[in-house]
């Protein structure tokens, strides 16, 4: 029998939390490894990890599958292979599910990508963040403007029909200029998809350490915002549908597993550090390794009792309407009432839409942001919280 999409499908997270070289604005749960017998170690812990998660979901059927990292395409494309017919082989994956792989342009060569598509992953995600060789230096990436043209023609020559290239924004010394030459590039190579991020600098990081000791000047508010802008103006202009804060595709090319994430739908996480919102729980897989690999090899799944959320239904409303708001679509209060079995006005108070006027906007029953509470998207969301 052929299974087909329904609303109730959830998706399948797989952390691979390696990269060749730490960037320098990098908070993720990733570390510096070029060690192949560690990375093949980790992939038979992933694959165990897989086995054991379909035991605790056996029921649950997955519309959408995202390998993300860290870098998963540092993985030999045979682990790679083996992860994706581990998780088919347990899991319920229905035709036309949407399956991505997060990679590195330094990362993949033709041998890769022909593997990734005939192993079933039909969407590349290539880490870009700018075409411009000196941007690219300041933020520590491994690759050259080269690797990441060379990265998405491949892509394209492989036969991959929907490619994400992600850009980034706001970096010291990036110019209003080298920004939008940058993003110009990107459109003029037309990957169905651009995420746009806005620099932040997290402790922790060198970038952090570079700024506190004056060798960086972070970019200011203003030319953030300005940056962000121009590039909404440009991949509207360029046929581009602007459907979340930070993302943008050609129609029908919208992330179908990042849309779980803010339709409030059920997501299962593996792999180290991963998050899980399934079956009425959240919980995050262990951030150790060493924790991680002693949970497997007892055939457990690796989450300590701390790390199972214990939120309130109130928490559990806040978090819907934090990530719905996200969507330039906005949600609609019908859909929060019955998900939630309670009046939207009962549970937040009418005159914070008189106190967010000009922020967020009220069409009919939907809610959503307004260009300019795009700006202040986290201020506003605070307020549902
Ligand atoms: S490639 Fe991504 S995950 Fe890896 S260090 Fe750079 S930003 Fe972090």
């Amino acid at each position: 029998m052929t299974i087909t999409s329904s609303d109730n499908n959830i998706g399948l997270y797989v952390h691979v939390p390696f990269c060749l070289r730490k960037c320098r604005y990098c908070d993720f749960l990733s570390f510096e490894c070029r060690d192949d017998r560690a990375l093949h170690q980790y992939a038979n812990a992933l694959m165990r990890e897989i086995e054991t998660r379909y035991e605790e979901w056996p029921y649950k059927v997955v519309d959408t599958v995202y390998i993300g990292g860290g870098t998963p395409s540092i993985l030999s494309e045979t682990d790679m292979k083996h992860i994706m017919e581990c998780i088919t082989d347990n899991f319920t994956v229905v035709d036309g599910s949407e399956i991505t792989i997060e990679v590195n342009p330094a990362t993949i060569d033709e041998k890769k990508l022909e593997t990734y598509l005939a192993a079933g992953i039909n969407r590349i995600s290539i880490g870009t963040q700018s075409f411009d060789n000196s941007i690219l230096n300041m933020l520590g990436r491994v690759h050259n403007k080269n690797d990441a043209l060379n990265a998405i023609r491949l892509a394209k020559k492989a036969g991959f029909k929907n490619i994400n290239v992600d850009m980034m924004f706001g970096i010291p010394g990036q110019t209003l200029k080298m920004w939008r030459d940058s993003l110009r590039q990107c459109i003029f190579l037309r990957p169905e998809h651009i995420s746009l991020y806005s620099l932040q600098i997290e402790e922790g990081t060198p970038f952090y350490q570079m700024m506190e000791k004056g060798t960086i000047d972070p970019v200011s508010e203003n030319v953030d915002r300005t940056m962000y802008h121009d590039a909404l103006d440009m991949l509207e202009n360029a046929g581009y549908h602007h459907y979340e804060i930070s993302n943008a595709a050609l129609p029908g090319f919208e992330s179908r597993h990042n849309l779980k994430y803010w339709s409030y739908k059920e997501y299962l996480g593996m792999g180290l550090g991963a998050s899980s919102f399934i079956g009425g729980y959240r919980f995050k897989n262990t951030s150790s390794m060493l924790e991680y690999v002693n949970f497997i090899k007892q055939g457990l799944p690796p989450v300590k009792k701390e790390d199972v959320e214990n939120y309130s239904l109130r928490d559990e409303m806040g978090i819907y309407v934090f990530t719905a708001l996200r969507k330039r679509e906005g949600f609609d209060i019908r859909d929060f009432e019955e998900t939630f079995g309670t009046d939207f006005f009962y549970v937040y108070d009418p005159m914070l839409i008189t106190k967010l006027r000009g922020l967020i906007k009220m069409d009919g029953f939907v809610m959503k942001l307004t260009d300019k509470g795009l700006d202040v998207s986290n201020q506003v969301m605070a307020e549902f919280v």
